[in-house]
Formats: C-alpha cells, sequence, structure tokens
C-alpha cells in the first residue's frame, strides 16, 4: 500500500458516531455528522449514517455534492455561510445553509426560485468567539426576513463557538441561544425545528449541563472522527481515539550524535531546541513532512519522540523501538494535523473495516 496514507477505520467511526448519538439522544439533542475533515467522503458519511446521525454537514458544497453523488439521503447542511458566488450550487447540492447575510440570502432565494424549490436557513448568532454570526439584537428582524422571503425557509438559529477565539460553550452562552428562540417564536408565533448549538466543543457542556434549554442539535466532526474534544483535546470516554492514523514510511535508521554540532542558525522551519546530550541515538528519518501533515499535530509511536520536521521529512528517536528502513510506523493525528493530511495531494486515503470499498 502507498504511504504516507491516512487509514480510516470505519467500524471505530461509527461507533464512535453511535455512541455520540445514544448519550445525546437522552438530552434531547441529535447529531448533524460533520465530514469536513474527510473531505465529504462517501465512506465516511455511510459510517455516521449507521451510527445513526440525523444528517451530515460539511463547510465545503463540493464535499456536499460528493456526499450525496455517493449515495447518502441524509438532509445535508453546508456549516460555512455561502459565497455569493456559489448560491446556486449551495441550492442545488444542500438542503439548508447556516447563513448571516442578507445578500446571500437574497442570492439563496433567487437561485431557489431559478431551480424551483426552497432553502432551509438557519441563522447564525455570535456569542463572542468573533467568529460568524449576527449580532444577537438583530436576530428577530433578519428571522422575520427570511421566514418573508419566498424561496427559503426558516429552520431556526445556531452559533458556533471554541473556533475563532476559544470561547467555551457555558450555560450562560446556551441560555443566550434559547432566550433568543423564544423571542423569534413569539415573533413568528411557531415553533423552530432547530437550535443548533455548536461544535464537538460543545459536548462537555451538552453531556453534563442540567439544562440544556432549547439546544436540540450538535454538529460534531472531530469528536465523530479522532475521539477527542477540541476544548482541551482530551479523549471523550467511551471513543475510540484510533479511528484516524497516519501511516508513513522509514527511508534512514541511522545512529547518530544526539545534538548537532557547527555554529547554530536557522533550520527550514525555524531552529528546534537543541536536545540534551543523551549521548548516541537511533534516529529514523520518515518520509513525511510538512507538505503531508502538521508534524506538530502528530503523537508518535509508543517508545518514539519527534525531534523535528521539514518539508519532506520528520525526524524521530526510535532508540526504544525495533524499527528498519521500508518499516511503517503509525501516527495519531489532531485535527489539524488530520485536515493537512486528508488535503496533501501526496497522502492518500484507505479505508478499513466494513463499509470498506473492496481492495484491488
Ligand atoms: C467545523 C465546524 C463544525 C464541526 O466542528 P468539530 O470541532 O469538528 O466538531 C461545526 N460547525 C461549524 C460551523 C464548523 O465550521
Amino acid at each position: 500500500m502507498s504511504a504516507p496514507r491516512v487509514e480510516i477505520r470505519l467500524d471505530k467511526v461509527e461507533a464512535n458516531a453511535r455512541s455520540l448519538v445514544e448519550r445525546l439522544a437522552r438530552r434531547g439533542i441529535r447529531v448533524v455528522g460533520v465530514t469536513k475533515a474527510a473531505l465529504g467522503a462517501p465512506e465516511v458519511g455511510a459510517a455516521f449514517e449507521r451510527g445513526g446521525v440525523a444528517g451530515l454537514g460539511d463547510s465545503r458544497v463540493q464535499n456536499l455534492k460528493r456526499l450525496r453523488d455517493g449515495g447518502s439521503a441524509l438532509a445535508r447542511t453546508l456549516i460555512r455561510s455561502p459565497m455569493i458566488s456559489e448560491a446556486q450550487l449551495v441550492v442545488r447540492d444542500a438542503d439548508s445553509s447556516l447563513n448571516t447575510e442578507p445578500l446571500v440570502l437574497d442570492a439563496l432565494a433567487a437561485a431557489a426560485g431559478r431551480l424551483g424549490t426552497s432553502h432551509g436557513v438557519v441563522l447564525m448568532v455570535e456569542l463572542g468567539d468573533l467568529r460568524e454570526g449576527i449580532d444577537p439584537r438583530t436576530v428577530v428582524s433578519l428571522a422575520c426576513l427570511v421566514e418573508q422571503t419566498v424561496g427559503l425557509h426558516l429552520l431556526g438559529l445556531g452559533t458556533n463557538l471554541a473556533c475563532q477565539s476559544g470561547i467555551a460553550p457555558d450555560d450562560s452562552k446556551m441560555d443566550q441561544l434559547s432566550a433568543l428562540v423564544d423571542d423569534v417564536e413569539s415573533t413568528l408565533q411557531r415553533r423552530l425545528s432547530v437550535v443548533s448549538g455548536g461544535n464537538s466543543a460543545n459536548l462537555s457542556w451538552a453531556l453534563s449541563a442540567a439544562d440544556v434549554g432549547r439546544v436540540d442539535e450538535l454538529r460534531l466532526g472531530e469528536s465523530i472522527l479522532l475521539g477527542t474534544e477540541p476544548l482541551h483535546r482530551t479523549p471523550v470516554e467511551g471513543l475510540h481515539t484510533d479511528a484516524c492514523v497516519l501511516v508513513a514510511e522509514v527511508i534512514e535508521v541511522q545512529t547518530k550524535a544526539s545534538q548537532p554540532w557547527g555554529t547554530v542558525a536557522q533550520a527550514a522551519f525555524g531552529t528546534p531546541p537543541i536536545r540534551d546530550d543523551v549521548g548516541l541515538r537511533r534516529q529514523a528519518l520518515i518520509a513525511l513532512g510538512h507538505q503531508d501533515v502538521d508534524p506538530l499535530g502528530l503523537v508518535p509511536p509508543a517508545g518514539s519522540v519527534i525531534l523535528g520536521a521539514s518539508s519532506d521529512h520528520l525526524v524521530v528517536d526510535v532508540s526504544e523501538l525495533d524499527v528498519v528502513v521500508g518499516d511503517e510506523l503509525a501516527f495519531a493525528p489532531n485535527y489539524s494535523a488530520l485536515v493537512r493530511a486528508m488535503t496533501s495531494p501526496f497522502v492518500t486515503t484507505t479505508y478499513v473495516g466494513s463499509g470498506a470499498p473492496p481492495s484491488l
């Protein structure tokens, strides 16, 4: 098999999805499975579906199209505010989208008119993380505008925290969202069907809050794929943390001094701190670098230590391991490393476990 590659273990992805779907269902919350880190791979969408997610979300309309073309019948939501230039594609390939801009809503309505359909809208509210979202004071008026626009139907409200500024979802933020839902409902005189509380960073809150208020949906990607929550990057109890691994090949194993020698200046990606002198060490070079992955986001195999990385080389101390040239080593990627690997043209993806396509 070619290296480097991301191996996605579909049974573990499915088990993670099911575990979260079941735990959140007890709190009245459904799961939208976010496939963006897997680029909308239909295999991953299908594993999410077997795990019981209520819908699929992705930030790229191309990925939503890929999911649909791959056979998914689940509702698909574009979770990034659409570009005006892609409005027609969004209406065609997504059932709904997360929105904040009246001009974009106009473009979506016009596209829906041309396609003879109606597009679902979730209005995103800014609650302090300073990425997407409208001022809470303008939510009721924008909701009324959507309600009156032919070609659009207002599904509800949403918010997103912990992505730009690391602002944590807590009772106070979620209470604000619930209160806005009440305001909109009393103005429109009807129930909203979606109150989308956030991403994987909301998990600890959702599973522990005394009262989740009106929140009835979370959009989860990282927690399902990696089994971790983004607030503290800790494993979520009961989830597999090895559903996605990065496998790469050893191209040199040599015994070398633990400290470099010569005059110290800049290295390719900044100068790493010089190690303590621990004598001679077995050092492996891996055919993996910044062009493939975020090397800082990798956990190496137990007993080894990552010493540094450049564009195409990862340097690992393997003194405690039995490693020879040609061996493959498996690394655990964090979210940043996974996204970089999945989007690198040099890294392939293979699917393992039930739901994987037959190998050639
Ligand atoms: C990426 C994203 C998510 C999913 O985030 P995870 O941390 O992967 O669960 C949810 N909502 C929005 C708006 C996003 O951009």
